[in-house]
């Protein structure tokens, strides 16, 4: 049997097990390494479905400064990621924005909302 090993550190405790999943035809069959069920669990689901809080910047325009720091209301599959990083460098919002705004309601799909995470008041130029 042809079989692939992929090794993770375990975020669960600050112990930081090395826990190695063992996968046939990209399926996952066994897992080794962790010491607690918290542990097994972790790494079934980065094995399986790996997802992960985006945390990034848009464009803003009529603040005193250009970009806004926005990030995702939930974790989303790590393979979106780069799609979601794209759009959002597409995105231009105007002041005033403040935290917790929707900048982008169900991004690509994913069900999950991308939401202000700082307070942009407007400010008018001066010419
Ligand atoms: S497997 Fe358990 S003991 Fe090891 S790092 Fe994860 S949570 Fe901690």
């Amino acid at each position: 049997m042809m079989t692939e090993e992929k090794e993770i550190i375990c975020i669960g405790c600050p112990i930081g097990c090395k826990v190695i999943g063992i996968f046939n035809a990209q399926k996952l069959i066994d897992i080794k390494g962790y010491q607690c069920e918290r542990g097994r669990e972790y790494a079934i689901k980065e094995f399986t479905n790996p997802v992960r809080v985006l945390s990034t910047t848009v464009r803003i325009e009529g603040a005193m400064v250009a970009l806004l720091p926005v990030k995702t209301t939930a974790p989303i599959p790590k393979e979106m990621l780069f799609r979601c990083m794209k759009f959002l460098a597409q995105v231009v919002v105007y002041a005033p924005v403040k935290m917790g705004d929707v900048i982008v309601k169900d991004i690509l799909g994913t069900g999950v909302d991308v939401v202000a995470t700082r307070t942009l008041e407007r400010m008018e130029r001066k010419i």
